[in-house]
Formats: C-alpha cells, sequence, structure tokens
C-alpha cells in the first residue's frame, strides 16, 4: 500500500474523470490525499472526498500563488528555466483570493467523517517576484501574514501543515520554529542542511516526479534522498504535474506514486516493499488516517 500525499485529483486536469482515477488508485491500494489550492479547490476536495467511504481525503488551504496579482504561470517553468515541452495543463491562470479564516474553518467543521485531514498547501513562493524591491517585499510580508493565519487554523484543529515552498526555505524555518506544527514540505527542492532542520523541527519531507527532472538550479534530489531517514520521508504525485517519466502518459494520476517509490528505494538501497510500509506509516502518522476497521 501507498498514500499519494499530494494528488490534485480535485483541479480541472481531472474534471471528467475523478472518479475513475481515485477508483484506480484504489484498486491499486493506493490512498489519495488531495490539497486545495483556494476556495473553489478546496471544497471540492472536500466534496470529493466525502463520496469514498475509505482511502480519499482532502487538505484545504489557499496557495501563495493565489495570493496577491492575477497572472499567468508556468508550472515547469518554476521548476527550470528550460521549461522543454510545456503539457497543456501545466500553465494556468492564477485567481487573486483573500484569506478567509471562517469560510475555510466552515469546511472543516461542516465536512463530514473528518475528511479533512489538512490544511494545504499552503507556504511561500518567492519565484514570481517582481523587479521592484518594495513589492518584492510587500509581496512576501503578505504572504508570510497569510500563511500565519493557516498555521493558527491548523493549531487550531490540531492538523498538520501541507507546505508548499520555492526559494523561502530560510523564512519557512523561521515561521516553525515560532510555530510547532505536525506537516510536510512538499515537493521539496531546498539543500540538505535545510531538510535536516526541517526534520529537527518535526516535519517530514515529500518526494514526488521532480526526483526524475535533471534541473541543474537545483538542489540534486537524490542527495537530499540519501541524506535522510526513510523515517522521515513521505511520497507523493502532485498530480496533475511532474508525471514520472516510466509512466508514459502527459498527465500525472496517483496510481503512478508507484515510481517514485521505485526510485526512493533504488536510492536507498532498500526493497520497494520497505518503501511502501515505511511511508504508508508516516502519512498515517503525520495525518492521523484512519485504519480501515476504524471507520
Ligand atoms: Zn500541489
Amino acid at each position: 500500500m501507498f498514500v499519494d500525499t499530494h494528488g490534485h485529483v480535485n483541479f480541472n486536469a481531472f474534471k471528467e474523470d475523478a472518479d475513475q482515477v481515485l477508483r484506480r488508485a484504489l484498486e491499486n491500494d493506493i490512498q489519495v490525499i488531495m490539497p486545495g489550492s483556494q476556495y473553489s479547490t478546496s471544497a471540492r476536495a472536500v466534496r470529493i472526498a466525502e463520496q469514498y467511504e475509505h482511502g480519499v481525503y482532502a487538505a484545504i488551504g489557499l496557495h501563495p500563488i493565489h495570493i496577491g496579482e492575477q497572472r499567468k504561470v508556468d508550472v515547469l517553468e518554476t521548476q527550470s528555466e528550460d521549461a522543454g515541452a510545456m503539457q497543456p495543463w501545466e500553465s494556468f491562470e492564477t485567481r487573486a483570493e483573500e484569506f478567509d479564516y471562517e469560510a475555510y474553518k466552515e469546511l472543516i467543521s461542516g465536512s463530514l467523517k473528518g475528511k479533512v485531514v489538512a490544511i494545504g498547501e499552503v507556504g511561500l513562493d518567492y519565484y514570481y517576484f517582481p523587479k521592484s524591491k518594495v513589492k518584492r517585499e510587500k509581496i512576501k510580508e503578505k504572504q508570510k501574514e497569510v500563511l500565519q493565519k493557516q498555521m493558527d487554523l491548523a493549531g487550531e484543529f490540531g492538523l498538520p501543515v501541507i507546505l508548499h515552498c520555492r526559494k523561502a526555505h530560510e523564512d519557512l524555518l523561521e515561521l516553525l520554529t515560532t510555530n510547532h506544527l505536525r506537516g510536510v514540505v512538499h515537493s521539496y527542492t531546498g539543500i540538505a542542511e535545510q531538510a535536516q532542520k526541517f526534520i529537527e523541527l518535526g516535519l517530514y519531507i515529500g518526494f514526488n516526479g521532480l526526483i526524475f527532472k535533471d534541473v541543474p538550479a537545483l538542489p540534486d534530489p537524490k542527495e537530499v534522498i540519501a541524506s535522510i531517514p526513510l523515517e522521515r520521508i513521505v511520497l507523493e504525485t502532485d498530480s496533475p504535474y511532474l508525471v514520472p517519466p516510466a509512466a508514459g502518459q502527459e498527465r500525472n494520476e496517483p496510481s503512478f506514486v508507484r515510481y517514485v517509490a521505485e526510485e526512493i528505494a533504488r536510492i536507498k538501497n532498500v526493497s520497494l516493499e520497505e518503501v511502501a510500509r515505511i511511508t504508508t506509516e508516516n502519512a498515517q502518522a503525520l495525518f492521523a488516517l484512519p485504519l480501515p476497521e476504524e471507520e
């Protein structure tokens, strides 16, 4: 069994076939956590999760790229200067949103069967910064302020946080030192020393298909994976993005989490079964996922 701790089956790329995709995952013994990126996708994650007895969960939150001005974003551009062949769903319009604490709170308290297992994805993204230093500082402050509110919400409900972090690892570490929260730094792009610090603060590190990409601007994920214990790693796909090449498809989906597990097993020189068992235990502990007989 695997847990895809970060699969956006609640996004438009799965508008036509979300149910088939989730059933395929469950048949392959893969559980899925769907993080929201703004209110609409958070609400949709909850709605979808409620349709399943077991194995499908939601996280709710406002992603840092949806704070501030509307702009066009290319997902791969965020990982690499040379985006290569862009896939249709890897470019989208961001929609600016003000964080409404009460509305998000309502999603948690109104959800049936405790389907909201985390606040996410939330965090800091310093990638798309304007040239003006004054504007840059303003955006940083705004992102930190909104993240703090969402960390407060996590604290109020005792939920973990799913953290998005791009070019902002030191600022995120600082915020986590004052907010004692369980959580995961998803799609990890920091250096090994920073991963060590996140782990010391009690966080987990999430890896996905980005580990198959050779991005010169980023630290080598293989070195980071080799340097941290399997006991602090969780698996994810970040579907519909970052599809592992071996999947042979354009759109990623939770079932492809197996490829990430295989690569981690190879890097750490352990069996696939061990990666499956330990990362599943990690995800169950982090997100307090119910075991089948408890539901
Ligand atoms: Zn994501």
